[in-house]
Protein backbone atom coordinates (compact mmCIF):
# COMPACT_ATOMS: atom_id res chain seq x y z
CA UNK A 1 0.00 0.00 0.00
CA UNK A 2 1.38 3.31 -0.67
CA UNK A 3 2.26 6.17 1.82
CA UNK A 4 -0.93 8.11 0.08
CA UNK A 5 -3.39 5.18 0.02
CA UNK A 6 -1.76 4.81 4.12
CA UNK A 7 -3.00 7.91 5.24
CA UNK A 8 -6.84 7.58 4.98
CA UNK A 9 -6.90 4.59 7.59
CA UNK A 10 -7.04 7.44 9.85
CA UNK A 11 -9.70 9.33 7.74
CA UNK A 12 -12.93 8.57 7.19
CA UNK A 13 -13.43 7.72 3.62
CA UNK A 14 -16.41 9.13 1.62
CA UNK A 15 -14.97 6.79 -1.69
CA UNK A 16 -17.99 5.14 -2.84
CA UNK A 17 -16.65 2.98 -5.62
CA UNK A 18 -20.69 2.51 -7.28
CA UNK A 19 -21.49 6.04 -7.37
CA UNK A 20 -18.06 6.97 -9.12
CA UNK A 21 -18.96 4.08 -11.68
CA UNK A 22 -22.14 5.35 -12.12
CA UNK A 23 -20.33 8.47 -13.31
CA UNK A 24 -19.07 6.55 -16.59
CA UNK A 25 -21.51 5.73 -18.95
CA UNK A 26 -19.32 3.82 -21.27
CA UNK A 27 -19.08 1.17 -18.41
CA UNK A 28 -23.13 0.88 -18.06
CA UNK A 29 -22.98 -1.54 -21.42
CA UNK A 30 -22.49 -5.04 -21.87
CA UNK A 31 -20.11 -6.74 -24.49
CA UNK A 32 -20.05 -9.91 -25.60
CA UNK A 33 -23.19 -10.90 -23.88
CA UNK A 34 -21.42 -9.82 -20.58
CA UNK A 35 -21.40 -6.75 -18.38
CA UNK A 36 -18.44 -4.61 -19.31
CA UNK A 37 -15.58 -5.33 -17.16
CA UNK A 38 -12.61 -2.97 -18.01
CA UNK A 39 -9.61 -3.48 -16.68
CA UNK A 40 -7.26 -1.73 -19.08
CA UNK A 41 -7.11 1.43 -17.73
CA UNK A 42 -3.21 1.99 -18.24
CA UNK A 43 -3.82 2.19 -21.96
CA UNK A 44 -6.54 4.59 -21.63
CA UNK A 45 -9.45 5.87 -18.83
CA UNK A 46 -12.62 5.77 -19.44
CA UNK A 47 -14.46 9.15 -19.13
CA UNK A 48 -16.68 10.82 -16.62
CA UNK A 49 -20.16 12.82 -17.86
CA UNK A 50 -18.41 15.60 -16.71
CA UNK A 51 -15.98 15.60 -19.25
CA UNK A 52 -18.28 14.54 -22.25
CA UNK A 53 -19.98 17.28 -20.85
CA UNK A 54 -17.77 19.81 -20.94
CA UNK A 55 -16.43 19.19 -24.28
CA UNK A 56 -20.01 18.83 -25.95
CA UNK A 57 -20.55 22.45 -24.98
CA UNK A 58 -17.35 24.03 -26.09
CA UNK A 59 -18.42 22.63 -29.48
CA UNK A 60 -21.79 23.79 -29.23
CA UNK A 61 -21.36 27.07 -27.51
CA UNK A 62 -17.88 28.59 -27.44
CA UNK A 63 -16.02 26.77 -30.66
CA UNK A 64 -13.76 29.62 -32.04
CA UNK A 65 -9.60 29.51 -32.34
CA UNK A 66 -7.73 30.95 -29.54
CA UNK A 67 -5.30 33.75 -28.72
CA UNK A 68 -6.11 35.72 -32.30
CA UNK A 69 -9.87 36.51 -32.71
CA UNK A 70 -11.33 39.78 -32.31
CA UNK A 71 -14.79 38.06 -31.72
CA UNK A 72 -16.66 37.23 -28.58
CA UNK A 73 -16.11 33.33 -29.18
CA UNK A 74 -12.53 33.51 -29.76
CA UNK A 75 -12.62 35.09 -26.48
CA UNK A 76 -14.31 33.00 -24.41
CA UNK A 77 -12.41 29.91 -25.93
CA UNK A 78 -9.58 31.90 -25.22
CA UNK A 79 -10.46 32.34 -21.46
CA UNK A 80 -11.77 28.64 -21.28
CA UNK A 81 -8.29 27.65 -22.77
CA UNK A 82 -6.13 29.27 -20.20
CA UNK A 83 -8.24 28.79 -17.39
CA UNK A 84 -7.95 24.87 -18.14
CA UNK A 85 -3.95 25.53 -18.29
CA UNK A 86 -4.32 27.18 -14.88
CA UNK A 87 -6.22 24.23 -13.99
CA UNK A 88 -3.28 22.25 -14.54
CA UNK A 89 -0.58 24.22 -12.98
CA UNK A 90 -2.97 24.03 -9.89
CA UNK A 91 -3.20 19.95 -9.89
CA UNK A 92 0.49 19.78 -10.33
CA UNK A 93 1.17 22.52 -8.14
CA UNK A 94 3.13 24.75 -10.50
CA UNK A 95 4.72 27.59 -9.47
CA UNK A 96 3.94 29.44 -12.80
CA UNK A 97 1.00 28.35 -15.63
CA UNK A 98 3.46 29.26 -18.07
CA UNK A 99 5.39 26.09 -17.30
CA UNK A 100 2.50 24.21 -18.34
CA UNK A 101 2.83 23.46 -22.26
CA UNK A 102 0.51 21.39 -24.17
CA UNK A 103 1.20 18.21 -25.79
CA UNK A 104 -0.70 15.74 -27.38
CA UNK A 105 0.62 13.36 -24.93
CA UNK A 106 3.63 11.90 -23.25
CA UNK A 107 5.34 10.76 -26.24
CA UNK A 108 5.75 14.25 -27.83
CA UNK A 109 6.48 15.87 -24.48
CA UNK A 110 9.51 13.37 -24.10
CA UNK A 111 9.84 14.26 -27.81
CA UNK A 112 10.26 17.93 -27.58
CA UNK A 113 13.03 17.58 -24.68
CA UNK A 114 14.94 15.17 -26.23
CA UNK A 115 14.90 17.14 -29.31
CA UNK A 116 15.11 20.71 -27.73
CA UNK A 117 16.60 20.32 -24.38
CA UNK A 118 18.92 17.29 -25.49
CA UNK A 119 19.86 19.04 -28.96
CA UNK A 120 21.42 21.73 -27.15
CA UNK A 121 22.86 20.49 -24.23
CA UNK A 122 23.85 17.39 -25.06
CA UNK A 123 27.74 16.57 -26.35
CA UNK A 124 29.63 13.65 -27.31
CA UNK A 125 30.68 11.71 -24.57
CA UNK A 126 27.48 12.52 -22.65
CA UNK A 127 25.33 9.71 -21.35
CA UNK A 128 21.30 9.85 -20.73
CA UNK A 129 20.14 7.33 -18.43
CA UNK A 130 17.26 5.11 -18.50
CA UNK A 131 15.48 1.85 -16.20
CA UNK A 132 15.29 -1.05 -18.45
CA UNK A 133 11.70 -0.94 -17.15
CA UNK A 134 11.16 2.21 -19.50
CA UNK A 135 8.26 2.64 -22.25
CA UNK A 136 9.24 2.97 -25.59
CA UNK A 137 8.63 6.36 -25.90
CA UNK A 138 11.32 6.88 -22.87
CA UNK A 139 13.48 5.20 -24.95
CA UNK A 140 13.46 6.07 -28.72
CA UNK A 141 13.68 10.01 -28.51
CA UNK A 142 16.82 9.67 -26.61
CA UNK A 143 17.98 6.93 -29.04
CA UNK A 144 17.82 9.41 -32.00
CA UNK A 145 19.02 12.52 -30.16
CA UNK A 146 22.11 10.75 -28.50
CA UNK A 147 22.93 9.15 -31.86
CA UNK A 148 22.57 12.64 -33.76
CA UNK A 149 24.47 14.48 -30.49
CA UNK A 150 27.60 11.03 -30.24
CA UNK A 151 25.94 10.37 -26.67
CA UNK A 152 25.73 7.12 -25.09
CA UNK A 153 22.08 6.22 -23.69
CA UNK A 154 22.52 3.56 -21.10
CA UNK A 155 20.13 1.44 -19.81
CA UNK A 156 19.65 1.21 -16.21
CA UNK A 157 20.05 -2.19 -14.58
CA UNK A 158 16.40 -3.64 -12.75
CA UNK A 159 16.19 -6.21 -10.26
CA UNK A 160 14.37 -9.02 -11.41
CA UNK A 161 11.20 -7.78 -9.36
CA UNK A 162 10.96 -5.26 -11.82
CA UNK A 163 12.63 -2.63 -9.40
CA UNK A 164 14.97 -0.26 -10.51
CA UNK A 165 18.46 -1.24 -9.18
CA UNK A 166 19.54 1.54 -7.35
CA UNK A 167 23.50 0.28 -6.43
CA UNK A 168 23.81 -0.11 -9.89
CA UNK A 169 22.19 3.19 -10.93
CA UNK A 170 24.86 4.86 -8.45
CA UNK A 171 27.33 3.52 -9.93
CA UNK A 172 26.39 4.65 -13.20
CA UNK A 173 26.40 8.31 -12.12
CA UNK A 174 28.95 10.51 -13.01
CA UNK A 175 29.38 14.06 -14.26
CA UNK A 176 28.89 12.92 -17.43
CA UNK A 177 25.49 11.62 -17.16
CA UNK A 178 23.03 14.97 -18.09
CA UNK A 179 19.69 13.42 -18.23
CA UNK A 180 18.10 10.71 -16.12
CA UNK A 181 14.42 9.95 -17.93
CA UNK A 182 12.36 7.50 -16.32
CA UNK A 183 8.61 6.32 -15.62
CA UNK A 184 7.24 7.57 -12.47
CA UNK A 185 5.19 3.89 -12.43
CA UNK A 186 5.77 1.23 -14.93
CA UNK A 187 2.69 0.78 -17.11
CA UNK A 188 4.14 -3.02 -17.62
CA UNK A 189 4.48 -3.98 -14.09
CA UNK A 190 3.19 -1.08 -11.88
CA UNK A 191 6.14 -0.41 -9.90
CA UNK A 192 6.55 2.82 -8.55
CA UNK A 193 9.53 3.81 -9.10
CA UNK A 194 11.54 5.77 -5.90
CA UNK A 195 11.64 8.85 -7.56
CA UNK A 196 12.67 11.19 -4.67
CA UNK A 197 15.96 9.44 -4.05
CA UNK A 198 16.80 9.41 -7.82
CA UNK A 199 16.08 13.10 -7.89
CA UNK A 200 18.24 13.57 -5.29
CA UNK A 201 21.06 11.57 -6.77
CA UNK A 202 20.68 12.81 -10.35
CA UNK A 203 21.07 16.47 -9.08
CA UNK A 204 24.34 15.50 -7.46
CA UNK A 205 26.14 14.85 -10.32
CA UNK A 206 24.57 18.18 -12.00
CA UNK A 207 22.07 15.68 -14.31
CA UNK A 208 18.30 16.63 -15.10
CA UNK A 209 15.61 14.11 -14.23
CA UNK A 210 12.66 14.36 -16.80
CA UNK A 211 9.47 11.93 -14.93
CA UNK A 212 7.06 10.05 -17.03
CA UNK A 213 3.95 10.32 -15.67
CA UNK A 214 1.64 8.59 -17.65
CA UNK A 215 0.51 5.72 -14.92
CA UNK A 216 1.35 8.26 -11.99
CA UNK A 217 -0.89 10.93 -12.61
CA UNK A 218 -4.12 9.44 -12.25
CA UNK A 219 -3.57 7.63 -8.67
CA UNK A 220 -1.20 9.78 -6.84
CA UNK A 221 -1.14 13.54 -5.92
CA UNK A 222 1.87 14.74 -8.26
CA UNK A 223 4.11 17.91 -7.03
CA UNK A 224 6.63 19.08 -9.15
CA UNK A 225 8.06 21.40 -6.42
CA UNK A 226 8.13 19.29 -3.65
CA UNK A 227 9.52 16.23 -6.18
CA UNK A 228 12.14 18.44 -7.91
CA UNK A 229 12.33 17.10 -11.06
CA UNK A 230 13.41 19.19 -14.19
CA UNK A 231 10.34 18.12 -16.20
CA UNK A 232 7.26 15.92 -16.00
CA UNK A 233 5.23 15.24 -18.48
CA UNK A 234 1.45 13.64 -18.73
CA UNK A 235 -1.34 12.41 -21.08
CA UNK A 236 -4.97 13.52 -20.38
CA UNK A 237 -6.59 10.65 -21.63
CA UNK A 238 -5.14 8.07 -18.92
CA UNK A 239 -6.25 10.90 -16.33
CA UNK A 240 -10.12 10.53 -17.19
CA UNK A 241 -9.84 13.30 -19.93
CA UNK A 242 -9.62 13.24 -23.93
CA UNK A 243 -6.69 11.81 -26.21
CA UNK A 244 -4.98 14.17 -28.22
CA UNK A 245 -4.11 16.51 -25.17
CA UNK A 246 -1.10 16.37 -22.60
CA UNK A 247 1.14 18.03 -20.71
CA UNK A 248 4.96 19.19 -20.47
CA UNK A 249 5.99 20.89 -16.94
CA UNK A 250 9.19 22.14 -16.59
CA UNK A 251 11.37 24.53 -14.67
CA UNK A 252 11.08 28.02 -15.76
CA UNK A 253 14.75 28.49 -16.30
CA UNK A 254 15.07 25.36 -18.20
CA UNK A 255 12.13 25.96 -20.45
CA UNK A 256 13.21 29.59 -21.21
CA UNK A 257 16.85 28.32 -22.49
CA UNK A 258 15.40 25.70 -24.45
CA UNK A 259 14.80 26.49 -28.66
CA UNK A 260 11.55 25.65 -30.09
CA UNK A 261 10.69 22.24 -31.05
CA UNK A 262 8.25 22.82 -33.64
CA UNK A 263 8.00 26.23 -35.76
CA UNK A 264 4.59 28.17 -37.02
CA UNK A 265 1.76 30.24 -36.36
CA UNK A 266 1.49 31.15 -32.36
CA UNK A 267 5.31 30.44 -31.57
CA UNK A 268 6.62 33.77 -32.94
CA UNK A 269 7.20 37.11 -31.90
CA UNK A 270 8.51 38.71 -35.64
CA UNK A 271 9.25 36.51 -38.81
CA UNK A 272 10.93 38.16 -41.87
CA UNK A 273 12.81 36.17 -44.22
CA UNK A 274 16.33 37.44 -42.23
CA UNK A 275 15.10 35.24 -39.45
CA UNK A 276 12.42 35.00 -36.86
CA UNK A 277 12.54 35.55 -33.10
CA UNK A 278 10.20 33.50 -30.31
CA UNK A 279 7.30 34.34 -28.30
CA UNK A 280 7.22 33.84 -24.59
CA UNK A 281 6.64 30.57 -22.51
CA UNK A 282 4.42 28.32 -23.10
CA UNK A 283 3.58 29.90 -26.48
CA UNK A 284 7.44 29.13 -27.75
CA UNK A 285 6.39 25.53 -27.67
CA UNK A 286 3.08 25.86 -28.72
CA UNK A 287 2.93 26.06 -32.73
CA UNK A 288 -0.13 26.27 -34.89
CA UNK A 289 -4.20 25.85 -33.63
CA UNK A 290 -3.63 24.02 -30.56
CA UNK A 291 -6.17 20.99 -28.99
CA UNK A 292 -8.74 23.74 -27.35
CA UNK A 293 -11.91 21.15 -26.74
CA UNK A 294 -9.01 18.37 -25.58
CA UNK A 295 -7.72 21.14 -22.78
CA UNK A 296 -11.00 21.88 -21.54
CA UNK A 297 -11.80 18.60 -21.25
CA UNK A 298 -8.61 17.57 -19.51
CA UNK A 299 -9.37 20.89 -17.43
CA UNK A 300 -13.02 19.14 -16.74
CA UNK A 301 -11.05 15.81 -15.60
CA UNK A 302 -9.25 17.50 -13.17
CA UNK A 303 -12.00 18.85 -11.74
CA UNK A 304 -13.94 15.85 -11.21
CA UNK A 305 -10.87 14.41 -9.85
CA UNK A 306 -10.85 17.32 -7.29
CA UNK A 307 -14.03 16.32 -6.32
CA UNK A 308 -13.72 12.93 -5.17
CA UNK A 309 -12.15 11.64 -2.56
CA UNK A 310 -8.79 10.61 -3.88
CA UNK A 311 -7.09 9.61 -0.91
CA UNK A 312 -10.01 7.25 -0.58
CA UNK A 313 -9.94 6.41 -4.62
CA UNK A 314 -6.03 5.40 -3.73
CA UNK A 315 -6.75 3.06 -0.52
CA UNK A 316 -9.53 1.53 -2.85
CA UNK A 317 -7.21 1.16 -5.98
CA UNK A 318 -4.09 -0.43 -3.66
CA UNK A 319 -7.25 -3.26 -1.92
CA UNK A 320 -7.97 -3.93 -5.72
CA UNK A 321 -4.36 -5.21 -6.13
CA UNK A 322 -4.29 -7.00 -2.47
CA UNK A 323 -7.73 -8.65 -4.01
CA UNK A 324 -6.23 -9.97 -6.60
CA UNK A 325 -2.68 -11.22 -5.38
CA UNK A 326 -4.90 -12.69 -2.99
CA UNK A 327 -7.44 -14.68 -5.19
CA UNK A 328 -4.26 -15.37 -7.63
CA UNK A 329 -2.78 -17.64 -5.57
CA UNK A 330 -5.30 -19.85 -5.58
CA UNK A 331 -4.79 -20.29 -9.63
CA UNK A 332 -1.98 -23.11 -10.26
CA UNK A 333 0.13 -22.13 -13.11
CA UNK A 334 -0.60 -18.37 -12.78
CA UNK A 335 2.00 -16.36 -12.80
CA UNK A 336 2.86 -12.72 -11.51
CA UNK A 337 5.21 -10.72 -13.48
CA UNK A 338 7.17 -8.77 -11.40
CA UNK A 339 7.12 -8.27 -7.81
CA UNK A 340 7.81 -4.36 -7.16
CA UNK A 341 8.61 -3.36 -3.72
CA UNK A 342 5.88 -0.77 -4.29
CA UNK A 343 3.20 -1.59 -6.88
CA UNK A 344 0.35 0.94 -8.30
CA UNK A 345 -2.88 -1.11 -9.34
CA UNK A 346 -1.11 -2.83 -12.06
CA UNK A 347 -1.07 -6.88 -12.28
CA UNK A 348 0.85 -8.60 -14.77
CA UNK A 349 0.59 -12.21 -15.68
CA UNK A 350 0.94 -15.01 -17.49
CA UNK A 351 -1.23 -18.14 -17.20
CA UNK A 352 0.57 -21.61 -18.06
CA UNK A 353 -0.28 -23.27 -21.01
CA UNK A 354 -1.40 -20.23 -22.64
CA UNK A 355 -0.07 -17.18 -25.13
CA UNK A 356 -0.96 -13.86 -23.51
CA UNK A 357 -3.26 -12.29 -26.91
CA UNK A 358 -5.16 -16.56 -26.54
CA UNK A 359 -6.00 -15.39 -23.07
CA UNK A 360 -6.76 -11.86 -23.78
CA UNK A 361 -9.18 -13.12 -26.69
CA UNK A 362 -10.93 -15.73 -24.35
CA UNK A 363 -11.36 -13.00 -21.62
CA UNK A 364 -12.98 -10.79 -23.91
CA UNK A 365 -15.52 -13.15 -24.67
CA UNK A 366 -16.50 -12.97 -21.63
CA UNK A 367 -17.01 -9.35 -21.14
CA UNK A 368 -13.45 -8.48 -19.69
CA UNK A 369 -11.55 -6.04 -21.04
CA UNK A 370 -7.74 -6.75 -20.44
CA UNK A 371 -4.39 -6.01 -22.13
CA UNK A 372 -2.05 -8.35 -23.81
CA UNK A 373 1.48 -8.26 -25.52
CA UNK A 374 4.42 -6.20 -24.69
CA UNK A 375 3.14 -3.02 -23.37
CA UNK A 376 5.58 -0.69 -25.58
CA UNK A 377 8.37 -2.58 -23.45
CA UNK A 378 10.51 -4.87 -25.59
CA UNK A 379 13.67 -4.02 -23.63
CA UNK A 380 11.26 -5.05 -20.03
CA UNK A 381 10.54 -8.02 -21.98
CA UNK A 382 13.28 -9.39 -23.35
CA UNK A 383 15.07 -8.72 -19.84
CA UNK A 384 12.39 -10.77 -17.90
CA UNK A 385 12.23 -14.04 -20.40
CA UNK A 386 8.73 -13.67 -21.59
CA UNK A 387 6.84 -13.03 -24.59
CA UNK A 388 4.89 -10.56 -23.10
CA UNK A 389 2.24 -10.63 -20.35
CA UNK A 390 -1.65 -10.04 -19.84
CA UNK A 391 -1.96 -6.95 -17.62
CA UNK A 392 -4.67 -5.75 -15.64
CA UNK A 393 -5.46 -2.34 -14.63
CA UNK A 394 -7.10 -0.96 -12.73
CA UNK A 395 -8.95 2.39 -11.98
CA UNK A 396 -11.24 4.47 -9.64
CA UNK A 397 -14.21 3.00 -10.87
CA UNK A 398 -13.06 -1.30 -10.86
CA UNK A 399 -15.17 -3.13 -8.06
CA UNK A 400 -14.08 -6.00 -5.90
CA UNK A 401 -16.84 -8.19 -8.68
CA UNK A 402 -14.72 -6.94 -11.62
CA UNK A 403 -11.95 -8.78 -9.77
CA UNK A 404 -14.05 -11.88 -9.14
CA UNK A 405 -15.08 -12.08 -12.98
CA UNK A 406 -11.16 -11.48 -13.76
CA UNK A 407 -10.77 -14.58 -11.85
CA UNK A 408 -13.62 -16.71 -12.95
CA UNK A 409 -12.18 -16.04 -16.61
CA UNK A 410 -9.00 -16.79 -16.05
CA UNK A 411 -9.96 -20.33 -14.19
CA UNK A 412 -12.27 -20.36 -17.62
CA UNK A 413 -9.42 -19.84 -19.51
CA UNK A 414 -6.99 -22.56 -17.84
CA UNK A 415 -9.77 -25.24 -18.55
CA UNK A 416 -9.72 -24.43 -21.80
CA UNK A 417 -6.59 -24.45 -22.32
CA UNK A 418 -5.90 -27.99 -20.90
N1 LIG B 1 4.91 6.18 -20.93
C1 LIG B 1 4.20 5.29 -20.27
C2 LIG B 1 4.71 4.76 -18.95
C3 LIG B 1 2.97 4.85 -20.78
O1 LIG B 1 2.24 3.95 -20.11
C4 LIG B 1 2.52 5.38 -22.02
C5 LIG B 1 1.27 4.89 -22.63
O2 LIG B 1 0.86 3.77 -22.40
C6 LIG B 1 3.31 6.33 -22.66
C7 LIG B 1 4.50 6.71 -22.10
C8 LIG B 1 2.87 6.95 -23.95
O3 LIG B 1 1.73 7.74 -23.72
P1 LIG B 1 0.93 8.41 -24.93
O4 LIG B 1 0.67 7.29 -25.91
O5 LIG B 1 -0.30 8.95 -24.32
O6 LIG B 1 1.82 9.45 -25.51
Amino acid sequence: MSEFSQKQSNTVSSFDVHSIKADFPILQQQVNGHPLVYLDNAATTQKPEMVIEAISHYYRHDNANVHRGSHTLSDRATARFESARDAVAGFINSPASCQVIWVRGVTEGINLVAHSWGRSNLQAGDKVLVPWLEHHADIVPWQLVCAERGAELVPIPILDSGDIDLDAFAELLDERVKMVALNHVSNALGTVNPVAEIIRQAHAVGAKVLLDGAQAIAHYPVDVQALDCDFYTFSGHKLFGPTGIGVLWGKQALLDAMPPFLGGGEMIQTVSFSGSTFNCLPFKFEAGTPHIAGAIGLAAAISYLQGIDRVGAAAHEAMLLDYTLALAADIDGLQRIGAPRQAASIFSFLLAGSHPSDLGMLLDQQGIAVRTGQHCAQPLMARLGVPGTARASYSIYNTREDVDALMVGIRKAKSLFG
